[in-house]
């Protein structure tokens, strides 16, 4: 894939970049490397004094760093502007927490040991540590993973989405001007070919991966093979399920922003509406209905609720999942073709009825595309959510405290909502369960995702 902004809105390639030579990379990874050896004993105080100025750089370009995202992969200014404003708020979160996280532990020692032993484990920070990231959120899925690093003392090499490379460019901008040393974070301009190479490298410790389910494969497999620490954020089909005690109307909304949040592009979509028969009629209706309401367009007018999706081979790879589910049986019940002309544009679209050998049931559906399945009872719910490989987040809507329990327990998946829609921010640890990944980011994860977590034993 051609490193280039190509605006998903028009089509138009706006501009392409040269990927680095084999020398230029180079001397990024040893930079890299050289400024870890002194960044690693910086205090904690000078770090957060950093990653609070960046912060107040997030806040003072914000428009200008939206309309770059706009531009580059489509999402609605007013989403981006959001975006921003969340990065600063990230890195204002770790600049106060991160040390927290990363404290000593005293252990209590063992009855061979003297009194006075004292026993540690010391969070050290890794090295040069390799983020490849996807451009959905080409921001904040960054500064989730940079914020947290660069506050534990790992210098960062970010491989971002080639369609995103100005984004990238920005970000590895907006932390220098902050006043991170030179090399403590860099932008790669390098195709997906060039990463088993990287990880390969002596000099990166470690590597974090968000993005779709092969990708993660190869990236896990090749840190494995170099015995590398990796966290892996990968793709998720969510489930959404509707018991009857749920308020439908206002489940009905949130079953809307959480399907179309992003042009329908986000990891932690709702994408499986599992809703019980007795109120599967009256919801599927409120759902159609609504999502025919949306207002579709150009994602830089303030009104469009729906934007274009990234590029155009999304769009065919969703348009074919779609049609390919219809021909095995599924009933379209509203949209379901391209809108066509110049841009990205697909409609909301509800599928109902779908079969088991449909890639609507298996597959993850990477646009504004809901699927409503009917469920007998709250077993058939729990068996027809847990029926995926996938498991990232997904979300539970009943009144019933007994109900909220077994979902809580029940639903394979990193992450349960109850009564709320699936959400990434500092405070909550995020992450996947079976084929959605491994690790876990934010909270106090984040810091402690790429340490030495060493044991010292002083006696
Ligand atoms: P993608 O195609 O996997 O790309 C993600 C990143 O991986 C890009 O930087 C890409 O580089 C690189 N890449 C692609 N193939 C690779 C390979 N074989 N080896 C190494 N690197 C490779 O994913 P995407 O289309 O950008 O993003 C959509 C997917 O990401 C969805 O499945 C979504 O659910 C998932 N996602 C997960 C989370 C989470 O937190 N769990 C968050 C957001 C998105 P190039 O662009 O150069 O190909």
């Amino acid at each position: 894939m051609a490193i280039a902004t190509i605006n998903p809105a028009t089509g138009e390639t706006v501009r392409e970049f040269e990927a680095l030579t084999e020398a230029q990379l180079e001397e990024k990874l040893q930079r890299s490397w050289d400024t870890f050896r002194t960044y690693r004993d910086t205090t904690f105080s000078q770090r957060a004094d950093w990653l609070r100025r960046a912060a107040d750089i997030f806040d003072e370009d914000n428009e200008r760093l939206a309309q770059l995202a706009t531009l580059e992969m489509g999402k609605t200014l007013v989403a981006a502007r959001a975006e921003v404003t969340k990065c600063a708020y990230g890195c204002r979160w770790y600049a106060d927490h991160a040390a927290e996280a990363l404290a000593d532990v005293e252990w209590p020692h063992p009855s061979n040991a003297p009194e006075h032993a004292r026993i540690i484990t010391r969070y050290q920070p890794l090295g040069p540590v390799l983020a490849v990231m996807p451009w959905n959120f080409p921001y904040w899925q960054v500064l989730r993973f940079a914020a947290p690093a660069l506050m534990t003392g790992n210098t960062g090499l970010l491989k971002h989405a080639s369609n995103v490379p100005q984004v990238a460019m920005a970000i590895e901008d907006v932390l220098t001007r902050a006043g991170f040393p030179e090399g403590a974070f860099q932008t790669l301009l390098v195709p997906s070919s060039q990463i088993e190479g990287i990880i390969d490298d002596d000099r990166v410790r470690a590597v974090t991966l968000t993005g779709s389910e092969p990708a993660g494969r190869e990236v896990g497999a090749r840190a494995g093979r170099n015995v590398k620490t990796s966290v892996l954020e990968l793709g998720g089909s969510d489930p959404f399920i509707v018991m009857p005690s749920a308020d439908l109307e206002a489940t009905a909304d949130a079953a809307v922003s959480s399907r179309t949040l992003n042009n329908g592009q986000s990891c932690i979509n709702a994408k499986r509406f599992i809703v019980h028969e007795q109120i599967a009629d009256e919801f599927q209706r409120l759902l159609v209905e609504k999502m025919d309401a949306l207002t579709v367009g150009d994602p830089s007018d303030e009104n469009t609720e729906l934007g274009p999706m990234s590029g155009p081979q999304g769009l065919e790879e969703l348009d074919q999942q779609v049609q390919d589910s219809v021909a095995k049986g599924a009933t379209l019940l509203t949209g379901g073709k391209p809108l066509g002309g110049p841009g990205n544009y697909y409609p909301a679209t509800v599928l109902a009825d779908i079969p088991k050998n449909a890639p609507a049931y298996y597959e993850e559906l990477f646009g504004p595309v809901a699927l409503v399945f009917r469920a007998r009872d709250i077993d058939d719910a729990i068996d027809i959510a847990n029926d995926s490989s996938f498991g990232l987040g997904g979300s539970a809507w009943t009144e019933d405290e007994d109900e909220k329990e077994r979902f809580a327990n029940e639903v394979e998946s990193g992450m349960v909502y109850i009564n709320k829609i699936t959400e990434s921010t500092p405070e909550v640890p995020f992450g996947g369960a079976k084929n959605s990944g491994y690790g876990r980011e934010l909270a106090s994860f984040g810091p402690q995702s790429f340490v030495n977590a060493k044991t010292i034993w002083i006696q």
